[in-house]
C-alpha cells in the first residue's frame, strides 16, 4: 500500500463536535506530522441543543434543519485542525441523533441508537479497508458518559475492527485489514480535578457555574491510562475546531461550555486507554505516540 501514509489513524464519533473536545489537539498533531487522519462521524448531531438565539430556529423541534448546519460546523473544524479526510457513516442523514437516553427519539426512523449494529458497522468496515488504519480511536462501552450515540459509536467501531480483518467478511469490500491498535478515549481522575481547580480560581464571568467532574466523558482512575498525547502546541488549533462548532460550544480562554451553560477546562493533553494491541513502552510507563510499536510507523 505504497500510495498511504506511514501512519494513520482512524477516530470514530458519535456527533460533529465530539472529535474536537475529545481529540482535537491530537488529530492536529498528527495531521501537522504528515499522517493521514480520518474522522468518521455517525450521525449529523441533529438533536443538539443550540447555544446561539438567533439560530435557534434550527432545532429538531422547529425546523429540524440543525444536521446540515452542523456539518458546515464539522467542515469549518477541520479545517482548523488541518484534517482533510472526515467522513459521516454510510454518507449524510443515513444515521440521526438519537437524542438522550430514553427520549422518544431513540427510536425514530433511521436513529443511530436503533441501528443494527453489524448494518451499520460494514459502512466502517469500508472506511478500514480504504484506508487501512493502525491505530483506531473511539470511546469506551459506555460512550465515555452514557448517551446513546456515544454507546453505539462504541460499539459500532470495536465491530467493523473485527469484521474488516476477517476474511469471511464480504469478500468483495476491500483487502482485510488488521487494526493494530484501539484506544478509548479517556481523561485522569486526577487531571480533571486539577483541571475543575483551575476553574474554580479564574472563574470566568461567561460561565454562570461549573461542570462536575462525571460531566466529563472517559474520567477514569489514572492508572488505567496508557498513552498520552502533548499536543499542547496545537491548542489554539483545538479551541479554535471547538469554536466552530459554536451551536454547541462557547469556548472562553482555557475553559468551554455546553448548551448547559457550565464551564469546564480544555485539555491540551489529551488521553487514551489501549484496549487491543500490544504498548510500544515499557510496562508501566505510558506512551506518547500512539503509534508507538507499530512497526513502519513509529517516529
Ligand atoms: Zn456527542
Amino acid at each position: 500500500m505504497t500510495d498511504h501514509p506511514a501512519r494513520r489513524l482512524l477516530l470514530v464519533h458519535a456527533h460533529p463536535d465530539d472529535e474536537s473536545i475529545n481529540n482535537g489537539a491530537t488529530m492536529a498533531r498528527y495531521a501537522a506530522e504528515g499522517a493521514q487522519v480520518t474522522l468518521v462521524t455517525c450521525t449529523l448531531g441533529e438533536e443538539g441543543e443550540i447555544i446561539p438565539p438567533a439560530l435557534a430556529h434550527l432545532a429538531a423541534d422547529r425546523d429540524d434543519t440543525l444536521g446540515p448546519y452542523r456539518q458546515g460546523e464539522l467542515a469549518a473544524a477541520m479545517k482548523e485542525l488541518g484534517v482533510t479526510d472526515h467522513r459521516l457513516l454510510g454518507g449524510p442523514g443515513r444515521f440521526r441523533d438519537s437524542g438522550m437516553m430514553g427520549a422518544e427519539q431513540n427510536h425514530r426512523p433511521a436513529a443511530f441508537w436503533d441501528a443494527d449494529v453489524d448494518d451499520a458497522a460494514q459502512y466502517l468496515v469500508e472506511v478500514i479497508r480504504s484506508v487501512r488504519p493502525q491505530v483506531l480511536v473511539t470511546y469506551d462501552p459506555d460512550g465515555g458518559y452514557g448517551h446513546p450515540d456515544h454507546i453505539q459509536a462504541h460499539r459500532v467501531a470495536m465491530r467493523a475492527a473485527e469484521l474488516a480483518a476477517d476474511p469471511a467478511y464480504r469478500t468483495g469490500a476491500g483487502a482485510v485489514h488488521t487494526v493494530a491498535k484501539i484506544y478509548w478515549n479517556r481523561v485522569p481522575r486526577s487531571v480533571a480535578e486539577e483541571g475543575f481547580a483551575r476553574l474554580r480560581d479564574t472563574v470566568p464571568d461567561a460561565f454562570p457555574g461549573i461542570a462536575a467532574i462525571d460531566d466529563v466523558p472517559g474520567v477514569v482512575d489514572d492508572t488505567r491510562i496508557t498513552a498520552q498525547i502533548d499536543g499542547s502546541a496545537h491548542a489554539a488549533a483545538k479551541r479554535a475546531a471547538m469554536r466552530a462548532h459554536a451551536t454547541q460550544i462557547a469556548v472562553d480562554g482555557p475553559f468551554f461550555a455546553l448548551s448547559n451553560d457550565l464551564g469546564q477546562p480544555v485539555f491540551t493533553t489529551e488521553y487514551y486507554e489501549l484496549v487491543h494491541g500490544a504498548s510500544g513502552a515499557p510496562q508501566g510507563v505510558r506512551e506518547d505516540d500512539l503509534f508507538a510499536g507499530v512497526p513502519g510507523a513509529e517516529q
